[in-house]
C-alpha cells in the first residue's frame, strides 16, 4: 500500500469520505479532486489488468447489438462534429475488445491501440483484424512526438496511477490543435447502483472527477477544452458518464491556481455513501428474513450486477436454489456456484421468491413476471 499527493494540485491535505478494508477514499480539500489513498502500488496494478477483462464468447463480442458496439456506433457518431474520418490517425489508450477502432478501421481511419490485457489483444487481431494493437500498459510505450490526429480514453484515466503524466504524453504524441476524446465517471453523478458503489468501493478506479476537477486538470496539462458535458452511454450501466473533447493548444497559457471543487464533491458524495448503506441495510434485512423463514430464493439475472450483489450483501446463510437469465448463452453454465435456468425452466424449482438483480431491465423483467405474486411466490425488486 501507497500514499501519494493529490494529482491535480500536489497537495497533501484530504479528508476522508469512506473506508472500506484497508482502503480509503479521500478528496482533496485545495481542489476536490477524489482519490484512493492509501492504494496498491503501480507494480500489482499492472499485474491486475494484464488479467482483468471479462471473457466473453466471440459470437458475442462479434455481435452488432453487444454492448461494446452500441457503445462505439455513439462515440463515434459523437465524434464525426469534430472529425471528418479522412485519413485520419487514431490512437486508443485502452481499446479493450477494439469495437471502436475497428468501426473506425472499416471508415478509412489508420488506427492503433494500446491494451494490458493479452486476451483482448489477441481477439482484436484474430477476429476484428486490427494489426497494430499493442500488449501494453500506457507507462510502457515510447511516445511519438506530433503523430496522431486523436487520442481516445474512454473509461480509463480513473484507473490509472498518475492521470496528469497520461495526459502529459497523450499531449507529446497529438498533432497541434489534435484532438482528445474522454469518457469518465462523473463523480458527482453516481446514481444509487450497485454498479456505481462497486466501482467505488474496489481498488480499481483510483481517481473520482467532477466537470471541474477534469477540466482543471486538462487545462494543466496544455489542453483547450471544446466540448464538456454528461452524455449517458448506449450501455445503461454508466448513465453518470462524462464526455471531454479537448486540444492540445501549443499557445495555451497554464494558470497558478486551480478553481477549488471541494465543498460540492465532498457534499454529494456523502448523499451517495449513506444513500447507498440504506440499500445495503434493507437488502440485508431481506436476507436475514429469508433465512429466518427458510425459504427457497432465486435470482433473476446472472450477470455482472450480481456478482456485484454478492459482494455488497451476505447471501451465504440464505437458501439460494439457482439463478435464472433471459440470455440463452448462459443456460446451463453457474454464476459463484448457482446454476442457471432458463425463465421456462425455473418456475419448476418451486421458489418462494425471485429476487430481480439487473440494472436497467428491474422493470420489465417484474411486469414480465409479476403474476406470480398471485400464486405467493414474492418478486422483489431492488431499486424501486
Ligand atoms: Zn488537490
Amino acid at each position: 500500500m501507497q500514499y501519494v499527493n493529490c494529482n491535480l494540485c500536489q497537495a497533501n491535505d484530504y479528508q476522508q469520505l469512506w473506508r472500506e478494508n484497508e482502503f480509503s477514499l479521500v478528496a482533496c480539500k485545495k481542489c476536490g479532486l477524489v482519490y484512493l489513498n492509501p492504494r496498491i502500488s503501480q507494480q500489482e496494478t499492472r499485474l491486475f489488468y494484464k488479467g482483468y477483462l471479462p471473457r466473453y464468447p466471440d459470437e458475442y463480442l462479434l455481435s452488432a447489438e453487444n454492448a461494446f458496439a452500441k457503445t462505439a456506433q455513439e462515440r463515434i457518431g459523437f465524434l464525426q462534429q469534430y472529425n471528418n474520418f479522412c485519413k485520419t490517425k487514431i490512437l486508443e489508450i485502452g481499446c479493450g475488445y477494439g469495437h471502436f477502432l475497428h468501426l473506425l478501421q472499416e471508415r478509412g481511419c489508420e488506427v492503433y491501440g494500446i491494451e494490458p490485457s493479452s486476451e483482448s489483444v489477441s481477439f482484436t487481431a484474430k477476429r476484428l483484424g486490427l494489426r497494430n494493437v499493442t500488449n501494453a500498459v500506457l507507462e510502457e510505450i515510447q511516445p511519438v512526438k506530433d503523430e496522431y490526429d486523436i487520442i481516445a480514453l474512454f473509461h480509463v484515466l480513473e484507473h490509472l496511477q498518475d492521470p496528469a503524466a497520461a495526459l502529459r504524453q497523450a499531449w507529446e504524441m497529438l498533432k497541434d490543435k489534435g484532438i482528445l476524446f474522454i469518457d469518465i465517471p462523473d463523480i458527482c453523478r453516481l446514481p444509487i447502483t450497485l454498479i456505481e458503489y462497486f466501482e467505488l468501493y474496489t481498488n480499481q478506479h483510483l481517481y473520482g472527477f467532477s466537470a471541474i476537477t477534469i477540466r482543471e486538470l486538462l487545462v494543466q496539462c496544455k489542453f483547450s477544452i471544446d466540448y464538456i458535458g454528461n452524455r449517458p452511454l448506449a450501455v445503461n450501466s454508466f448513465t453518470s458518464n462524462l464526455r471531454v473533447i479537448a486540444r492540445k493548444d501549443k499557445k495555451i497559457i497554464t494558470k497558478d491556481t486551480v478553481s477549488n471543487d471541494f465543498e460540492n464533491v465532498e457534499q454529494t458524495l456523502k448523499l451517495f455513501i449513506s444513500g447507498m448503506e440504506d440499500l445495503r441495510l434493507q437488502l440485508q434485512l431481506k436476507a436475514e428474513e429469508w433465512k429466518q423463514k427458510g425459504q427457497r430464493v432465486i435470482i433473476y439475472g446472472a450477470g455482472f450486477h450480481t456478482l456485484t450483489l454478492f459482494e455488497f450483501v451476505d447471501f451465504s446463510s440464505c437458501n439460494i436454489i439457482g439463478m435464472v437469465d433471459d440470455d440463452a448463452l448462459k443456460w446451463g453454465s453457474s454464476l459463484n456456484g448457482y446454476h442457471i435456468y432458463s425463465p421456462d425452466q425455473f418456475i419448476q424449482l418451486h421458489p418462494d421468491v425471485i429476487m430481480i438483480s439487473s440494472l436497467g431491465s428491474e422493470d420489465k423483467i417484474y411486469n414480465r413476471i409479476k403474476t406470480l405474486e398471485r400464486s405467493g411466490i414474492s418478486v422483489i425488486k431492488i431499486y424501486s
